[in-house]
């Protein structure tokens, strides 16, 4: 018979598939960070080289170096193939330096030493890569992973990611929306239930603006719209074309990268211009301006000239702009206006330059760039409109990385102590009788949670009952937080008749739910109040302080309170039973009575008008006393009632008369 063997799970990684750069993160004790691959670099190029010689292709940076020398034999921007077939690919999509095979409607190949190899099998080189530099670093087997996708990828296109990942021996545990994985990244689930997030996402070849609204703890992704073939590399470019320009004005050698060039030293010249523009775009993102120096561009030529970030941004602003047309279009598919939105978050390499934050944060009119421009007038604008958050706090390159990283230790069951940890931090519950506060939920309760109670009235036809749900510590009503009031309707009835049930829950998020139903008839109300748990540690610090300071004050108010409660119930009581059967009473018993009325009465009226609070020991006094001179008045009343009861059941004749 098989033993059950029971195997600590092995870890699951999140993976960023990406068209230009791929990464892999982990969640280390609580902490996401993207794992450096074989060469101490976070970003490996997707970009995969097949050998002649059929041997294992070589994938990451050194494939990105043959790249110029070998352009037909190294593949790069893969993603783009995923999941098409040859009859949904443009001819534009094909211009690319190796062999793509793009017929009817069989799926995508590419053609390489004359053998034909599907989009998702040059992925799994790339993810084999990353598995096994991500097993080096860890030093254990990684089996399961979490991968990104853009939120416009089909089933077509996720299913061939799916594959890919199992190609590569990695179960893949889920597929996440790239937007989604930023925005765990960036801890925005935590925001308000409804939030509506913008996910700028400009990398290498690719861009997207997606909109997402935090609905029960997940992201909706309400809209996407973008340009698979808008990137960074765009800039690249119109600075090569710039540099080309210069050097040839500067009497060295013609190109240009419009053109298509089989001569090695051309193909040279392009690649040294290319990576020396990316590398200076990448630098003046920090420097105001950087001196670019290409020595021996010729055996006789070299060039040099300074570029300033001035100039790079008046080349980008044309590419940058050309992002703007797609926001607008995310907006208005999601049906709604920048100012609608909670946050604005940036990924991809290509944020990180400040001619992108600018023109993005003035595109959504985000409160950042109001504030920054100081300008009066638009500072009051401001004030009336409040505009989106712009959120630059996560590296943009690692965002979506970090977040399936996230996501596969929610997967992997890590972080539910986190979770499990949320607690109420101040304890919640209604206004009763006397503005008392009644916990229903007490402080440091795990949540998620539900708990409720019965309530009923306290005087003869209420025709409703207000629900006041308060935060915090202390025993009167008016000393806690209120965080919201409605009321709930019911027949009318004599007090202590209706019934109304009273629930709080709290979800995952923190956010308080509470419910109002009128046991009679089912008639319910459900009220949502604000996040339960997002309180700033030093106000529950000083209520909790606070509760302590007052506790003697608040526990006298609370015994004078329900004393008094039991007090008037008491004197009302006795009231009525007197006026019914005052005819019954002898004087003397009747002046008993009286003064034991008084008595209560008296100790009532001692009632502190500020504090709202007497001496309860006094009070319950006086009420035992009416109590024990009404024992009588009581039991006479209980035999009358019993008497009519069996007169009218024939069992004794009917009286003519009050008995004495
Ligand atoms: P990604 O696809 O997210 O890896 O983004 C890659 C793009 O970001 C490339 O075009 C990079 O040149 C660009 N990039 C990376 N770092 C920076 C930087 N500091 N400033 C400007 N662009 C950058």
């Amino acid at each position: 018979m098989d033993v059950p063997q029971f195997h600590p799970m092995s870890k699951i990684v999140g993976i960023d598939l990406g068209t230009t750069n791929s990464l892999v993160a982990i969640v280390d004790s609580g902490i996401p960070y993207v794992l450096a691959d074989s060469e101490g670099q976070r970003l490996t190029p997707s970009v995969v080289y097949f050998q002649e010689n059929g041997a294992t292709p070589v994938v990451g940076r050194q494939a990105n170096r043959v790249r110029v020398l070998k352009p037909r034999e190294t593949v790069y921007s893969i993603k783009r193939f995923m999941g098409r077939r040859g009859n949904d690919v443009g001819t534009e999509e094909t211009q690319v330096a190796y062999s793509v095979v793009a017929e009817g409607a069989g799926p995508v190949a590419i053609e390489i030493h004359g053998r034909r190899w599907t989009p998702e099998e040059i992925s799994a080189e790339i993810l084999k890569k990353l598995k096994a530099d991500a097993e080096a670093a860890l030093g254990e087997t990684i089996s399961r992973a979490v991968i990104t996708v853009p939120a416009y990828f089909n089933d077509a296109q996720r299913n061939a990611t799916i594959r890919a990942g199992e190609l590569a021996g990695l179960k893949v545990e889920r597929i996440v929306n790239e937007p989604t994985a930023a925005a765990l990244a960036y801890g925005l689930d935590r925001l308000k239930e409804n939030s509506k997030i913008a996910v700028y996402d400009l990398g290498g070849g690719t861009f997207d603006l997606s909109i997402l609204e935090l609905s029960q703890g997940t992201f909706q992704v309400l809209a996407t719209n973008g340009n698979t073939r808008l990137g960074g590399d765009d800039v690249d470019r119109a600075i090569a074309e710039y540099l080309l320009g210069e050097i040839e004005r500067a009497g060295g050698p013609t190109a240009s990268l419009s053109h298509r060039t089989t001569d090695l030293d051309q193909l040279s010249l392009l690649a040294r211009v290319r990576e020396v523009s990316e590398s200076v775009k990448i630098q003046l993102s920090t420097e105001p301006f950087v001196d670019v120096s290409l020595p021996f561009l010729t055996s006789t030529f070299s060039f040099s000239i300074r570029l300033t970030r001035e100039k790079l941004e008046e080349l980008a602003r044309p590419i940058i702009e050309r992002t703007r047309g797609h926001c607008l279009r995310s907006l208005s598919d999601a049906k709604l206006r920048a100012d609608e939105l909670d946050q604005v978050i940036l990924v991809g390499g290509q944020t990180r330059m400040p001619l992108v934050r600018r023109m993005v944060s003035e595109w959504f009119g985000c409160v950042e760039f109001h504030e920054q421009r100081g300008d009066l007038r638009l500072g009051e604008e401001y004030h009336q409109a409040k505009g989106p958050q712009l959120n630059t706090g996560v590296h943009p390159d690692e965002a979506v990385a970090l977040g399936a990283a996230i996501q596969a230790e929610i997967l992997a069951g890590g972080f539910r102590h986190l979770l499990l940890l949320d607690v109420t931090p101040l304890s919640l519950g209604i206004e009763t009788f006397g503005g008392l506060m009644n916990p229903i939920l007490p402080r440091n309760t795990t949540i998620p949670v539900k708990a409720g109670e019965m309530f009923t009235t306290a005087v003869d036809n209420q025709r409703s009952m207000l629900i006041h749900v308060l935060q915090g510590e202390r025993e009167r009503a008016q000393d806690n937080w209120s965080l919201g009031r409605f009321e709930i309707e019911f027949e009318p009835a004599p007090k202590g008749v209706p019934r109304v049930g009273v629930q709080f829950e709290i979800d995952a998020n923190g956010i308080l739910h509470v419910l109002a139903r009128d046991i009679k008839t089912g008639h319910q109300k459900i009220v949502t109040m604000k996040s339960a748990v997002d309180v700033a540690d030093e106000e529950v610090q000083r209520m909790v302080e606070e509760s302590v300071e007052h506790a003697f004050d608040d526990l006298r108010f609370r015994q004078w309170t329900e004393a008094k409660r039991t007090a008037i119930e008491t004197l009302t009581a006795t009231r009525k039973t007197m006026a019914e059967y005052d005819a019954d009473l002898d004087a003397d018993y009747r002046q008993q009575i009286l003064d034991g009325l008084l008595g209560v009465e008296a100790v009532l009226e001692q009632e502190n008008r500020a504090t709202k609070t007497g001496d309860p020991a006094a009070l319950k006094a006086a009420t035992a006393r009416l109590d024990e001179i009404t024992q009588a008045l009581a039991a006479h009343a209980m035999d009358q009632v019993m008497e009519a009861m069996l007169r009218k059941k024939g069992v004794l004749p009917a009286s003519v008369g009050p008995t004495a």
